[in-house]
């Protein structure tokens, strides 16, 4: 926020000659750990820009701050269409980014817009450079960890702020929900929550808290944990027992594992003593082997989903035993079982499909809930509820909220309607297939 007002923009644009669009490397500060700074500033005939962002060398991470300073500067340009006072308009971007070690990296992003009113919003990254991927808060915390969380803002802000704590915002965007505290930094020693103008205060707001004060509730630890279990370690296959006699559906799910959503899953199949199949591709699988354990600790069946999701019946022969032995390689490594079933990339097969899956057995699924299409857990439910009946194989995805909120509201109401929720080896062992 501080340094919109220290760069003048107009003063920057005389020696700008008449180009609209510059970039060049600024010195680094002492809140900018992690990479070069660009800046880029030009104008319009109404409106001006600045903008200082990061570039770490890290592509993903790259890619989406120019994504999101990119999309922040179009939305900007198409609001100052109508605008007519002479420069006046301005988007500003600037960034703060730190080093937790050399796992985390975070940026924060503050990003100022100023058109008929000033709008002020600040963006948080944490990457996790061990992991390959942008985390959350679910990643790095444990327990019950939101309601620790909503205490804690609660008495630090009423120490601090007691006259502004009684705004109404304050009582409601501090409470124990994910996006409260969505917004955060890793530093080295602590983490830094912020809440935009507007949020909690009308000001912008931060919260810090010590990793030391807080370890009960976050995990952190960056050395690098052993993917595979030792070979004369046999995980212990916790089948669950079934009645035959019994209606039964198996629940499936493809695409995974996600780092995301395949725990809610889990979560919910466990809570209900349930189990379901998760069909994994072996790119995905690679880099989760502990879902995979846990899958099949829990009693869950782990499919054969290939390793890249390519359609198999494009591919030659070499090329469908390619994707299919890689993955059962996988999956064999990390849990020492090979996988019973395999479901081609959209159902697509052929006898040469059939051929290479060699013992395991070719599934397709016999009820769709398309919630790949329709993101929307409520759609997805009565999609099964509306449809289900004895022996049905469900295709689902693991790899969105709406279907992990969706499963943990489906497995109850199967169970309800008198279903057991099998794997799919069970199923057909059970009917016979
Ligand atoms: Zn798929």
């Amino acid at each position: 926020m501080k340094l919109k007002k220290i760069v003048c923009p107009f003063l920057c644009l005389m020696l700008l000659c008449g180009c609209s669009h510059v970039s060049f490397k600024k010195k680094n500060n002492p809140n900018q750990e992690v990479g070069e700074s660009i800046q880029e500033m030009g104008f319009k005939d109404h409106s001006v820009y600045s903008i200082l962002y990061p570039k770490t060398g890290i592509d993903d991470l790259d890619d989406k701050i120019k994504a999101i300073v990119e999309d922040g500067h179009k939305a900007f340009d198409e609001k100052t269409q109508a605008y007519k006072e002479k420069r006046k308009a301005e988007y500003n971007v600037s960034y703060e980014s730190y080093v937790k070690d050399e796992r985390y990296l975070s940026i924060r992003l503050d990003i100022y817009e100023s058109i008929y009113e000033n709008h002020e919003e600040i963006k948080t990254l944490v990457y996790d450079s061990k992991e390959k991927r942008f985390i959350g808060l679910e990643d790095i915390f444990q327990g019950d960890y939101l309601h620790a969380l909503s205490n804690q803002a609660q008495t630090y802000f009423k120490e601090r702020f007691p006259q502004e704590c009684n705004q109404k915002n304050f009582e409601l965007h501090s409470s124990a929900a994910v996006e409260n505290f969505a917004s955060f930094v890793l530093k080295k020693d602590r983490v830094v929550f912020y809440f935009s103008p507007g949020y909690l205060f009308d000001n912008a707001a931060s919260m810090e808290i010590m990793y030391t004060d807080f370890k009960d509730y976050i995990d952190l630890s960056p050395e690098t944990t052993s993917a595979y279990v030792p070979y004369d370690q046999v995980l212990n296959e916790n089948v669950k027992p079934i009645d035959p006699d019994k209606p039964m559906v198996a629940l499936t799910f493809d695409d995974g594992p996600s780092p995301k959503y395949t725990e809610r899953i889990l979560d919910a199949l466990k809570e209900y003593n349930a189990s379901a199949t998760f069909f994994v591709l072996g790119s995905n699988a690679e880099n989760a082997p502990k879902l995979l354990q846990r899958m099949v600790l829990e009693g869950n069946e782990i499919g054969n989903h290939t390793y890249s999701h390519k359609q198999l019946t494009t591919l030659s022969k070499a090329g469908i035993e390619e994707e299919i032995k890689e993955t059962k390689e996988c999956i064999y490594t990390i849990t020492h079982i090979y996988p019973h079933v395999l479901r081609p990339p959209y159902g697509s097969k052929n006898d040469t499909v059939v051929k290479c899956a060699e013992d395991a057995k070719v599934v397709t699924w016999s009820l769709d809930t398309r919630d790949w299409k329709d993101r929307d857990a409520k759609i997805v439910v009565e999609r099964i509820l509306k449809d289900v009946k004895d022996g049905d194989i469900i295709l689902m995805h693991d790899l969105y909220a709406s279907s992990a909120q969706a499963a943990a509201i489906v497995i109850p109401k199967l169970q309800e309607m008198g279903y057991q929720l099998v794997t799919v080896s069970q199923l057909y062992e059970a009917k016979g297939m």
